[in-house]
């Protein structure tokens, strides 16, 4: 008996679809025979011919169709087995990647590593997590979905970090595609345009303003930036995650800085100034006493990194806090070596005497 093939419905018409295997009851190892033979058994238990006006039967045998359509064709197998019921947006975006540069929608090629790994994710999710990226959004879907978040590392140097900055960033953005509205499909057939993923990319410039004193790891949130929604759903958001490089000079405990000053040995011994750089560029003058001991710190108020916490605008900076570094001298003039002898002499003479 000749089957009629039923055209497949585009996966988002697919309202939880049941295991390819589970329908044509083979194990998932049967071999393309035995799928063959389940099939052809199914079909001829099924088939509208013999069931006329039974609309399950009709159900039935159009799943048993979409099972065998899958399970008979290698490569759409292997997909399948790999991705789950999920399998038709990986070959959509599969398709779109080597239709790259063609041309339409798909101006230029992407990849899926760029796309969702060091560009979204700092941390780089690999090829199957970029699948989850994507597709995790649809999994028990139903009605209008929400849009998943996106993340996007930027990094400023203290300096930024302390006069607040700007980030240009660019974007390759996934926006319902406006040929099917998002549908994946136009009149029952694949979308040309998208493939059927009802996504298409854009690629999107966007200002980010990035606070003072934002702190190393601090999100910035921009609403309705994210990935698209579904069925109607808003789009997610975009988060920046700013990292604050590290500063050669300038160590940042929470809103207080921490640098070091060298001090010569005889302004520590008699008392004396130093001249300390603040991280704005500022020359400031501190004032040390006599018998300042190497290490000691001291607190310069109101120098330090600006707060973000609205709490404590009392206070909207934190302090700068500068380490004594005693220095000796390198080299000693003849002058000098004489002072320096008359002093061990003195000294030592009062250690005798005490
Ligand atoms: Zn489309």
């Amino acid at each position: 008996m000749p089957l009629t093939a039923t055209p497949i419905a585009p996966y988002n018409t697919v309202a939880m679809a049941r295991d390819f295997y589970d329908v044509l009851g083979v194990s998932r190892s049967a071999s393309d025979k035995e799928v063959r033979q389940a099939f052809r058994r199914l079909a001829r238990k099924y088939h509208p011919d013999v069931n006329p006006g039974d609309a399950q039967a009709e159900e039935r045998f159009k799943e048993i169709n979409r099972a065998y359509e899958v399970l008979s064709d290698k490569d759409k197998r292997k997909k399948y087995d790999r991705y789950g019921e999920r399998w038709e947006q990986a070959e959509a975006f599969d398709q779109a990647r080597r239709a790259g540069g063609a041309g339409g929608a798909f101006t230029q090629t992407f990849d899926l590593g760029d796309l969702f790994g060091p560009a979204y994710r700092q941390a780089g999710a690999g090829r199957g997590g970029a699948f989850e990226g994507i597709f995790g959004a649809f999994t028990g879907r139903r009605g209008p979905m929400r849009g998943q978040n996106v993340e996007y590392a930027t990094d400023v140097t203290l300096e930024e970090a302390f006069q607040a900055t700007t980030r240009l960033l660019e974007l390759q953005s996934e926006e319902a595609c406006a040929t099917c509205g998002g549908s994946g499909e136009i009149a029952g057939a694949v979308c040309h345009v998208c493939q059927g993923a009802g996504q298409t990319l854009k690629m999107k410039r966007l200002e980010v303003k990035i606070p003072a004193g934002v702190q190393d790891g601090s999100r910035v949130r921009i609403a309705g930036e994210g990935h698209p929604g579904f069925g109607g759903g808003p789009r997610g958001d975009l988060y920046v995650v700013v990292r604050v490089r590290a500063h050669p000079r300038f160590e940042r405990k929470g809103a207080d800085l921490v640098t070091e000053a060298g001090v010569a040995l005889e302004d520590a011994v008699l008392g004396g100034e130093v001249e300390v750089q603040t991280l704005s560029g500022k020359h400031v003058a501190l004032k040390v006493p006599p018998l300042t001991q190497n290490g000691r710190v001291f607190r310069l108020s109101g120098l330090g990194m600006p707060r973000l916490d609205e709490k404590r605008k009392n206070k909207a900076r934190g302090d700068l806090l500068v380490r004594v570094n005693v220095v000796l001298p390198q080299s000693l003039s003849d002058r000098e070596r004489e002072l320096f002898e008359r002093l061990r002499e003195e000294r030592r003479k009062q250690k005798v005497g005490a």
